[in-house]
């Protein structure tokens, strides 16, 4: 299995402002061997659908991003992102593609850390992780390898499809809250709990509290831990 540490996302740039066509993997081999490429540079392509098709096999390296094809994936989305948003079908098919593909090359367990971390840290690292064909142009400074390309395409949001990777990345992260846990009984906490309380209600009667200092103390005795003990104390020692 060959390292990936990158990402990239592109269109066919295939279609017309009424027009978004559904791309397939063998006219992109066609197109990609008449530049005497060796056939397809992507390694998955996504048609209009949804459908998620295997172009150039992962373990070899792709041919999508000058200067960058080694340590990297691309995934072509059919249809022309200049004209044309991807389909929700697309955009679905693409989250389920990113999400497992992290996962198979390792890079999903630093996802979860920078998750864990903060929204902000985590943004950071998808960043660096999933980018646009374009967005090359913020990781390198190498003339030869910056483009000028629109490339996955003008109607494409780049920051708001990394917001709903993070959203995946951050269920994972922070697990739905797991109930409370059983009240565990503490004999000593109990008896002290018991004995003063029960202390103070016969000092209140003596003193005559003020309805106040009355109100406070049953706000004491009403709380959910504190009414725990002390049933259960009253329970296990059979005070009525
Ligand atoms: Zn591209």
């Amino acid at each position: 299995m060959r390292t990936i540490n990158r990402i990239f996302l592109h269109t066919a740039a295939h279609g017309t402002a009424t027009q978004n066509y559904d791309t397939t993997v063998q006219q992109i081999d066609a197109w990609h061997r008449e530049r005497g490429w060796s056939g397809i540079g992507y390694h998955f392509v996504i048609r209009l659908d949804g459908t998620v098709n295997a172009g150039r096999s992962e373990d070899k390296a792709g041919a999508h991003v000058a200067g960058f094809n080694t340590g990297t994936m691309g995934i072509c989305m059919s249809g022309h992102g200049d004209h044309h948003p991807w389909t929700a079908a697309q955009n679905a098919a693409l989250m389920d593609l990113l999400v497992s593909l992290l996962k198979k090359y390792g890079l999903w367990p630093s996802l979860i850390a920078e998750a864990q971390k903060s929204d902000d840290a985590l943004r950071v690292k998808l960043a660096n992780v999933v980018l646009g064909h374009r967005e090359v142009n913020r990781i390198t400074n190498n003339p030869q390898y910056k483009t000028t390309k629109s490339c996955p395409g003008n109607r494409i949001n780049m920051d708001s499809i990394r917001a709903t990777l993070g959203q995946r990345v951050k269920a994972e992260a922070n697990p739905a809250p797991q109930p409370p846990a059983a009240e565990v009984y503490d004999e000593a906490t109990a008896q002290a709990l018991f004995t003063h309380i029960r202390g103070l209600y016969t000092l209140a009667s003596g003193m005559k509290w003020s309805d106040a200092m009355l109100d406070a103390l049953g706000s004491i005795r009403k709380d959910a831990r504190v009414d725990f003990l002390i049933t259960e104390y009253k329970k296990k020692h059979g005070i009525p």
